[in-house]
């Protein structure tokens, strides 16, 4: 239940309105060739060179629609090529960045700052972070599945009702994953509660959707009410090699705790959060 589809960004730009007249012509429009996962971004037609000390990339897709600020995004291998060193920045914090000069068909323009390299990052809708029990800024840890599967740390969550639920990495991290196509990252907790649960429940998919996640905010309620923890991070996943329920504790990446719980459905699940909440107590007080 706490999976993100993973896609990989390769080197692009956005543009400013000022920059895309400059490169292609005044009064010129950008071309969408294909639309984004992320609603009213999508890939142009249009092309430019990205010159930089030492090299240069050529025909680097440009981003629509047009930004406020012109970004030009490349992994850390691209830096290199280029020979200029790019800070490892969210998208639209450009202050200070790399600087490049671009060529397009008709004109250039040398930036002063723009190029970055992206950190990664996870965008989600209000009812997915919900959801994922993450909050907009929050650090997470996403484990990776696939042939050389890995775990990331430092994936900033980004949220806002106009996104849709994709984690984005660059091609160097999808190099080190070896990611091909869309593959599938899992958000982990560092801390909070994870609860997985076997087969046998998952089966009766309204229990989960509907009962438990009003019993989820009761426990999250009690443990700040009882012992002020801060619980943003309650995750639930489903685990189809177990038929019962176990539920880990971890505290900064590590596992304080786990139980089993081989009897576990919605009739005892008060009794679930009352072994949880006097485990936690334990620990803390
Ligand atoms: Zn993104």
């Amino acid at each position: 239940m706490n999976t993100i589809i993973v896609e990989t960004s390769a080197r692009h730009i956005h543009l400013t309105e000022e920059h895309i007249e400059i490169l292609f012509g005044k009064g010129h429009k950008l071309t969408n060739k294909k639309d984004l996962s992320q609603p009213g971004e999508f890939a142009c037609e249009e092309r430019v060179n990205i010159i930089g000390p030492k090299r240069e990339i050529k025909n680097v897709i440009i981003l629509g629609p047009a930004r406020k600020a012109t970004q030009v995004e490349v992994s850390l291998t691209e830096a290199r090529t280029l020979g200029i060193e790019v800070p490892i920045r969210e998208s639209g914090d450009v202050a200070g960045s790399a600087p490049c000069k671009l060529v397009g068909p008709v004109g250039s323009v040398e930036i002063s700052e723009g190029v970055i390299a992206a950190k990664r990052h996870i965008h989600l809708r209000p009812q997915d972070a919900e959801k994922f029990g993450v909050k907009d800024k929050q650090i997470v840890q996403v484990k990776v599945k696939s042939e050389r599967t890995t775990i990331f740390d430092d994936v900033v969550i980004r949220v806002r009702d106009t996104f849709m639920p994709y984690m984005h990495i660059d091609t160097d991290e999808a190099n080190a994953c070896a990611a091909s196509g869309n593959i599938e990252g899992e958000i982990l907790t560092t801390t909070g509660l994870q609860m997985h649960f076997g087969l046998d429940l998952i089966s009766d998919g309204n229990w989960i959707n509907e009962i438990l996640s009003k019993k989820i905010k009761d426990l999250r309620e009690q443990l700040k009410a009882d012992l002020n923890i801060d619980m943003p991070t309650i995750l639930i996943r489903d685990n189809l090699e177990i038929s019962k329920t176990e539920v880990v504790f971890y505290d900064n990446g590590v596992t304080k705790w786990r139980k089993d719980f081989n009897e576990a459905d919605k009739n005892n699940f008060e009794e679930i959060s009352d072994v949880i909440i006097s485990k936690i107590k334990e620990l803390y007080v």
